[in-house]
């Protein structure tokens, strides 16, 4: 988006480049010696100590302890620095609004959701109170002392990442929504800092880096929401498509039943094993389950409980749901050929009971039986704003050089 790759690189792209080289050495294998970072990368020993000098200056890095060396001198290692510099995950759902902060070692520095009626809302409100929750956010990092990043906001939909434009979310209600563009007018961050991506994309791609997946290399994410979207990562990239649009799988004409999906069309597979699906089946409509002003989480402790209890409605209903999700994937896992199935949202939170009749399936259904192992998420419905805010932070990995040398003023740096 800098069209920096498209230009011969000069002494400061080069050096750019190498500021970037030796912070990904450090986030991917740890604390480590200036020599053997050198070595690691292969620059002189020079250029890296004046490398890890400016990082430290930026409040990337920082000294840790000192360790013998191999020639036995003392040396000092060099390691991330952590809650000085914070990537931003936001995510609307049908049912909430959420937010994530993490810093550059991955911890969580702070996470929110909000229970809310975003069809009911509207698509503009919607957006707003988005702007709002991650306005507060970065005011409460910057009163820390944080240096933000960016944001990415995470979308259950056909996402034009590139222009950070939602082009259809069938579930939200949402056409042609300029998301990026509302939150960059109401936030006090600059417009290329801020990003919008698909929510199973930025799943996948938290399972990827830091979930129950990290460091598997192929891998299909499913979202246990009202939609069902995939993620798939594909000898370790994600697998965007010839429009972006890779993952729309709770589309695929499943349900006998016909019944009728937010895209409109008749059938789709999330008709049959997405959220709403799920609360139909288990209760009636004036059940508590069926409660949007709670907490998802919490209406799902609920159905948890009553299946533990052997309540008869419950138990046949997730059986039935466990299935039909094992046909589907069956499918993919044919098509995709991943090493890793994780099921994420509520799939995860009521694994104990969806699972079993999934594997079950997909045992009876995959060609290459086995070759894929079927995983629960232990993100939750965090899995997107933890892969928003990590996509977020991976701006200022590729390019250490917009990080400030001081720390900024009070809402200063945007
Ligand atoms: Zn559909």
């Amino acid at each position: 988006m800098r069209g920096q790759a498209d230009r011969p690189v000069d002494q400061t792209g080069l050096r750019r480049l190498n500021l970037s080289r030796v912070l990904r050495t450090l986030r991917s294998d740890g604390p480590q010696s200036r020599a053997l970072l050198a070595r690691r990368t292969g620059l002189n020993k020079a250029t890296t100590s004046s490398l890890v000098a400016e990082l430290e200056q930026r409040r990337l890095v920082q000294l840790g302890a000192v360790v013998a060396g191999a020639v036995g001198r003392p040396s000092q290692l060099v390691e991330i620095r952590g809650r000085a510099v914070c990537g931003i995950g936001l995510e609307i759902n049908v049912n909430y609004a959420a937010v994530a902060v993490l810093d550059l070692t991955d911890q969580v520095l702070f996470s929110k959701r909000v229970p809310l009626d975003v069809v009911a809302l509207g698509q503009v409100a919607a957006i707003d109170l988005l702007a709002d929750l991650a306005d507060e956010t970065i005011g409460a990092m910057r009163d820390e002392g944080n240096w933000v990043a960016g944001v990415t906001a995470a979308v259950p939909g056909l996402v034009d990442a590139g222009n950070g434009v939602v082009r259809h979310a069938p579930n939200l209600r949402w056409r042609e929504a300029s998301v990026a563009d509302r939150l960059a007018a109401r936030i006090d961050l600059a417009r290329e800092s801020i990003s919008v991506d698909n929510d199973a994309n930025l799943s996948a791609l938290a399972e990827h880096a830091i979930g129950v997946a990290a460091g598997v290399s192929d891998l299909l994410y499913l979202t246990g929401e009202v939609g069902v979207g995939g993620g798939v990562i594909a000898d370790g990239r994600l697998v965007r498509g010839a429009t972006g649009f890779t993952g729309e799988v709770g589309h695929m004409p499943l349900n006998p039943c016909s019944a009728e999906c937010g895209c409109g069309r008749t059938g789709c597979w999330e008709t049959q094993v997405g959220l709403a699906a799920l609360l139909r089946a288990v209760a009636d409509p004036d059940d508590e389950v069926h409660d949007s002003a709670r907490d998802l989480e919490q209406r799902l402790r609920v159905i948890a409980a009553r299946a533990a209890d052997g309540d008869p409605r419950t138990r046949t209903a997730l059986a039935e749901i466990g299935s039909a999700l094992g046909v589907g994937a069956s499918i993919l896992v044919n098509v995709l050929n991943p090493t890793a199935l994780v099921l994420g949202g509520y799939f995860a939170l009521l694994g104990e009971w969806l699972a079993e009749p999934a594997r079950r399936e997909l045992t009876e259904r995959v060609m290459t039986s086995g070759s894929c192992r079927l995983v629960l998420s232990d993100l939750g419905f965090t899995a997107a704003v933890r892969g928003g805010a990590h996509a977020a932070l991976d701006r200022v990995v590729a390019d250490p050089s917009i990080a400030p040398t001081e720390v900024p003023h009070l809402g200063g740096i945007a």
